[in-house]
């Protein structure tokens, strides 16, 4: 271990991270990045095959980047909201994601954003947002919000008791009161034996009525859903799922919060997830890719009526009081802009489609290799599924931690992946990518998926 790696155990407390691991292993310690490429402290050259966390889109060194923030900092490097402030930055921001969004649902007005640091805390703003506006709205026990297994949402008391992953609730007391969960929209998993994708959305859809209305639609407010759930598996929904989904919730007037955090931005060769996917979203959760992760910053989308139903009553309370220091940060904000600028001068959602085709062309051949059970995805966004038998799509045992082991030998390789729950790897690397660099890139995960088979085949 040299001397960073011993400061790190000692004085660094990683998140998201197997403590006793962590303290065993040391961390990997990154120290600069070009384009879709990250170096580490001794020399070694990885493509950054997740971007990061998902989320630097434009790839690394955009001195555009830099020199945007350097400028807004000189200029002004801190400016508020609250009570009525701004800055140009927030303005123009807001602005510019106005006309980057689909229409609102209800197409009578426009989006308006109220902005964040991070994914968790947007959409911890979602759950107060439906709080304030149905206890506005005079309607008080319209509340309940949910969510589905594997969702991913944020690691907040709010938005981990929305994510459906068991480990983000133990020992944390979670989840909060007025979260459920309902189905996985994983057909590869949850399928019945020859239930076509069709069927199985037709099943989701009426188990998600049943909640409702097992609840009492007069209790049940939102349901919250990634367009393609990411950290919780890399899931993507059967074929007519969400126009079966949002059929429910419209008879129960249950909104739809569309977490765009992963998916937002290009991921999915769309400028948002929903369009690729068929959501017609009342709300929206940004983040990530908004800034190319160059700084934090998040965002929830209002729509119109949201904004007037909350109007008067703000008016009467002196305030709707909610918001953070950081909410629009001019440097932020002004690095967002200058990123959403540079997708625009470089057609990089059309980039991201065309190479996405390739991406996904490369990823399907993957299925060919043994234990790849299921591959899936859209545009520059994958996963593949280990399985220890293909045809019974029987599990590895969780103990063989088979992804975190492929993970492993993409690294020694020079490729950065993800192993995710349900033994899958992730792969979603900067949207700049190119053909040449996304055949590198699954070069070396084949190769890391060739040397596991022989070492389990063994
Ligand atoms: N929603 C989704 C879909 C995410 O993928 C994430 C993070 N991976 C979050 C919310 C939470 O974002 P953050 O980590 O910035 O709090």
């Amino acid at each position: 271990m040299d001397h960073l790696s011993d400061l790190d155990r000692h004085f660094v407390l990683h998140p998201a991270t197997n403590l006793a691991a962590h303290q065993r292993q040391g961390p990997l310690i990154i120290e600069r990045g070009e384009g879709i490429y990250v170096w580490d402290t001794q020399g070694k050259r990885y493509i950054e095959g997740l971007a990061g966390l998902w989320c630097v889109a434009l790839g690394y060194g955009e001195d555009a980047l830099v020199d945007a923030a350097a400028e807004q900092m000189r200029k002004l490097a801190y400016g508020q909201l609250f009570a009525s402030r701004s800055h140009e930055p927030a303005i123009l921001l807001s602005e510019k994601l106005a006309h980057w969004l689909p229409p609102t649902r209800s197409g009578d007005g426009p989006w308006r954003f109220l902005f964040g640091n991070s994914g968790s805390d947007a959409n911890d703003t979602q759950i107060k947002l439906v709080r304030y506006y149905n206890n506005v709205a005079g309607r008080s026990q319209k509340k309940k919000i949910i969510s589905r297994w594997n969702g991913y949402h944020g690691v907040t008391v709010g938005s981990a008791s929305l994510t459906g992953l068991p480990v983000f609730h133990t020992h944390f007391d979670l989840p909060i009161e007025g979260i459920l969960h309902t189905d996985c929209p994983h057909h590869f998993r949850h399928a019945e034996a020859g239930e076509s994708e069709e069927a199985f959305a037709t099943r989701l859809a009426a188990n998600l009525e049943g909640m409702i209305q097992e609840e009492g639609p007069d209790t049940v407010a939102a349901f919250i859903a990634e367009p393609i759930m990411g950290a919780g598996g890399l899931i993507v929904p059967p074929a007519t799922y969400f126009e079966k989904i949002q059929a429910v919730l419209e008879r129960h007037d249950v909104i739809l919060i569309d977490d765009e955090v992963i998916t937002g931005f290009g991921r999915l060769g769309t400028p948002f997830g929903c369009q690729a996917m068929g959501m017609r979203p009342d709300t929206m959760t940004l983040a990530k890719a908004l800034s190319s992760a160059y700084l934090p910053i998040s965002a929830v989308a209002v729509p119109d009526w949201m904004h007037e139903a909350m109007k008067e009553p703000s008016d009467k309370l002196g305030a709707f009081a909610h918001g953070f220091t950081y909410s629009g940060h001019p440097v932020a904000a002004a690095v967002a802009l200058r990123n959403l600028q540079l997708f625009e001068e470089r057609d990089l959602i059309a980039h991201a489609a065309r190479v996405g085709q390739h991406f996904q062309a490369r990823l399907a051949a993957l299925g060919e290799l043994p234990f790849v059970g299921s591959t899936r995805g859209r545009g520059l966004l994958g996963g593949l599924e280990l399985v220890r038998d293909v045809s019974a799509k029987r599990r590895f045992a969780a103990e063989d931690k088979v992804a975190i082991r492929v993970a492993a030998l993409a690294l020694e390789r020079g490729l950065l992946v993800r192993a995710l729950a349900g033994d899958t790897i992730a792969i979603c690397p900067p949207l700049v990518i190119t053909e040449a660099q996304v055949d590198e890139l699954f070069d070396c995960l084949q190769s890391a998926l060739r040397a596991f088979a022989d070492e389990t085949a063994r």
